[in-house]
């Protein structure tokens, strides 16, 4: 079966999984039948996707006519031939136990077309296993779901030993028309990708508290604030349920061997039945409090070997083929809500001191969990998972909260690197933005700047308020807010062309860099503000000036005095934000921005620059320099070049002379 050739899709089970894959695939286009056992099941599925399609035309995510399509290209049925009979692709999503799946599939190749693809939405079985129970293995693989489908964004897509290259690029593609991001995982391996990183990080976490190495809630303010974690590890295991957990672990265990064993604070909780929220006590207690996560009882110690436990996960996956620290980081950022992959955290702190803090670990616990994978070891050898990323420069950097890039075409990039706090500015960030701008400046290679934040969340989150604090003396306060102004300034007066790629918050501080930049490039979900009056202060880094030029006196008022955030369609329309870019675009558009100004004339773009700026502040003084500048480009190479590549209908390539 080609992807081209898919019309229908048949979904098995319509559960929670279920019938949230049926909506998915009628909202693609596709005809779908919804089958389950039982009338009353199948209904209910149905209802559900009624309900859902309802709510995304009421929040006018979709029109009221695509709804309406969408209902009525799903079929609910509990007859099995009439559900599978004319079936392109057969997505089962019925109980998670495999005599259940394995007399589903025998009944349905009864009746399934000879062309027809099978996917499982299993979360931990055998696919091999599965497969082997049709006449069809090569035509069947995994795709696996994530709760809920029609929100989460990652599919992953799984070989299993029989299936063949063209079902698995049909299902590829398949998940692609579904609007929905597939990851690829090469081997038939327990946990696949997600859950194999998450699983043994919740093992990990409560090995600690056996252990007495830290409690619940320094784990869980260790993950939430200093990892930038999307919620406390143990908050996280008491929303899937400790149960789950458990049994994920013991089918690890009973495949790869007693690394993966519960640790006893887990079991114990399990043998309570503390299953989680769906229980009302967990490792939090729901009938009496619930979550409460301190923020700052993190601490270094217990990052750093949540870290090294999960960069081993990491490499055990490189190592038995199952996947790469690139998808590995996409698949656990899209399915798990991670600020930044887990190879590149590990990245970040250093595989040779991860692979150090693993021996120790090793030696002194005696425990196969801490045995280094190989794959950790070689990729601590070459400097990183990521070492031979292209232009990514080497750790040795002097940089603590940037990244400095060189993704081709002449362009700088500058990375506001504080994950874990939002990519909030502090004192060191303004000396660091400084310095990488001169690096970049004194680069005959470079030729425009790309200034973005790193993760998914922020581009920057504004500045680090606890290093505010410290500067509570007004004289301080005064200094803080001259050396930001220029550091930001820099960025405007420099001679290099500054594109700010925004995705996700530019608040405050973050916002104010923003608005030193030449060009400001929002993706859709991004949001901008100043909520300095929140806290009873102003826009001290240049936000009072800088942003009446942009949108007016009266339009910058209002968003300083409502101190609110603003979508970036807003921000559009206010002529704050150049252009708006679907999320899943941003990053290539951000390049490619960056790289069309870097490829214009140089000494022509710095002139420019200086002239607006003097005219901001006085037309005449403006329009003088103007002249001046005019007469100067006359005698420039950069001039012939133009003219020539104008004449010859070319494309110019500007030296800067
Ligand atoms: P569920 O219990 O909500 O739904 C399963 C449905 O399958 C039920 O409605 C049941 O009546 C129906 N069913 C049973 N036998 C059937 C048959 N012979 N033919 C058709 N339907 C039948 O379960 P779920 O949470 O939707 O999970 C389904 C699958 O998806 C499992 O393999 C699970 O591991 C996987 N999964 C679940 C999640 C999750 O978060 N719930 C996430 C990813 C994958």
């Amino acid at each position: 079966m080609q992807f081209e050739d898919i019309e229908t899709v048949a979904v098995l089970g319509a559960g929670n999984m279920g019938h949230g894959i049926a909506e998915v695939a009628a909202l693609a286009g596709y005809e779908v039948t919804l089958r389950d056992i039982e009338e009353k099941f199948v209904e209910s599925g149905y209802e559900q996707i009624v309900w859902s399609l309802d709510k995304l035309a009421e929040k006018e995510q979709i029109g009221p006519e695509e709804a309406q399509a969408a209902k009525e290209r799903i079929t609910p049925l509990v007859d099995v031939e009439a559900a599978v009979g004319d079936a392109d692709v057969i997505i089962e999503a019925v109980p998670e136990q495999m005599d259940i799946k394995k007399d589903v599939y025998s009944e349905v190749e009864e009746h399934a077309p000879g062309r027809a693809v099978f996917a499982t939405n299993t979360s931990s079985l055998s696919i091999t296993e599965l497969s082997e129970v049709t006449d069809r293995p090569e035509q069947f693989c995994g795709m696996h779901f994530f709760n809920p489908p029609v929100r989460m964004q990652l599919v992953e897509v799984i070989e299993g030993d029989h299936t063949s290259t063209e079902t698995i690029d049909a299902v590829d593609r398949l998940a692609e028309s579904f609007g929905k991001a597939p990851v690829r995982v090469h081997e038939d391996s327990p946990g696949f990708i997600v859950n194999r990183v998450l699983v043994p990080l919740m093992n990990e976490a409560c090995w600690l508290v056996t252990e007495n190495d830290a409690t619940v809630a320094e784990v869980d303010s260790t993950a939430k604030f200093d990892m930038g974690l999307p919620m406390g590890i143990f908050e996280l295991g008491d929303q899937v349920g400790n149960d789950v957990t458990y049994h994920v672990l013991e089918y690890l265990r009973e495949v790869l061997g007693t690394a993966y064993e519960p640790a006893p604070f887990l079991v114990e909780t399990v043998e309570a039945e503390r299953y989680g929220q769906k229980t009302g006590n967990g490792f939090y207690n729901y009938e009496n409090g619930g979550v409460d996560i301190p923020t700052n009882a993190g601490t270094e110690a217990i990052r750093e070997r949540l870290v090294a436990v999960t960069a081993n996960e990491v490499g055990h996956l490189v190592e038995a083929g199952v996947s790469n620290p690139d998808d590995i980081d996409e698949a656990v950022m899209l399915g798990a809500g991670f600020p930044e992959g887990p190879a590149k955290m590990a990245d970040d702190v250093g595989l040779s001191r991860l692979v150090d803090t693993l021996g120790d670990l090793h030696s002194d616990r005696n425990h196969p969990r801490f045995e280094v994978s190989d794959a950790l070891r070689e990729a601590a050898e070459i400097g990183g998972f990521h070492a031979e990323e292209e232009g990514v420069v080497e750790a040795e950097t002097e940089f603590s909260t940037l990244e400095l890039r060189y993704p081709g075409d002449m362009v700088g990039q500058i990375v506001l690197s504080r994950e874990a706090r939002m990519n909030t500015i502090n004192q060191t960030m303004l000396d660091e933005l400084r310095e990488a701008l001169d690096t970049f400046e004194a680069d005959d290679d470079v030729r425009a700047v790309l200034v973005t934040g790193t993760g998914a969340r922020a581009f920057s989150a504004g500045a680090d308020v606890t290093s505010m604090a410290s500067s509570a003396e007004p004289l301080e306060g005064v200094e803080l807010s001259r050396k930001g102004q220029s550091a930001f300034g820099a960025f405007e007066a420099s001679p290099l062309p500054v594109v700010a790629g925004i995705d996700g918050f530019a608040l405050g501080g973050g916002f104010e860099l923003a608005m030193c930049c030449d060009y400001r490039l929002a993706s859709k979900r991004s949001e901008l503000g100043l909520p300095e009056h929140n806290l009873g202060l102003l826009p001290g880094w240049g936000g009072t000036q800088r942003l009446q030029r942009l949108v007016g006196m009266s339009r910058a008022k209002e968003i300083v005095f409502t101190a609110e955030r603003y979508d970036a369609e807003t921000m559009y329309e206010y002529d704050v934000v150049n252009e708006v870019v679907p999320n899943d675009e941003f990053d290539e558009r951000a390049h490619e921005l960056a790289a069309d100004f870097a490829a214009g004339p140089p000494v022509a773009r710095d002139l420019t620059k200086q002239v607006m700026l003097k005219g901001a502040e006085d037309i005449d003084a403006g329009l003088e320099l103007e002249a001046q500048a005019f007469g100067h480009l006359l005698g420039t190479d950069d001039l012939m070049e133009g003219i020539t590549a104008f004449m010859g209908d070319d494309e110019p390539e500007f030296e800067g002379e």
